[in-house]
């Protein structure tokens, strides 16, 4: 499959801790695009990334290569966020919520993502957004520190 050839593994299936280490400490990207970019790893959208981020109580500033320890702990952010998708009847994340980032009726299985400016699940700090190339990340300032 030629079109196929030129993405990384999958997120769900194929990534495992130590192809996930090598992958970040070879990178000079911060988190979010790292995860972002299909290149490196397959199956993830911006939804995907702000929730797993917010799981592995990573900063999506952090430059990957720095994450190396945490390799093991953003894995299994990574596949519970994309359970919790599967698991919702098979209805995508990107069903949660519109373009603007309103959410729709199966919202509240989302943790940042669209809840700007409302409390944080995990320790009640106001989750901050913040726009990069007109993409937006929801992160909590006080469990994802740089
Ligand atoms: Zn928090």
């Amino acid at each position: 499959m030629p079109e196929l050839a030129g993405l990384g593994p999958d997120a769900l299936v194929e990534l495992d801790v130590s192809r996930l280490r090598a992958l970040l400490a070879a990178s000079r990207a911060p988190l979010k695009s790292f995860l972002l970019d299909q290149k490196r790893i397959a199956g993830l959208g911006n939804i995907y990334v702000c929730e797993a981020l917010f799981r592995a109580r990573l900063h999506p500033g952090t430059p990957a290569r720095r994450a190396t320890g945490r390799a093991a702990a953003l894995l299994r952010a990574i596949r519970a966020t994309l359970r919790v998708a599967l698991s919702n009847r098979g209805t995508s994340m990107r069903d949660f919520v519109d373009s603007e980032g309103r959410r729709g009726e199966n919202a509240s299985a989302l943790l940042v993502y669209g809840r700007e400016r409302e409390p944080c699940r995990a320790c009640g700090a106001t989750l901050c957004r913040s726009l990069d190339s007109g993409r937006s990340t929801f992160f909590c300032p006080r469990c994802q520190r740089r």
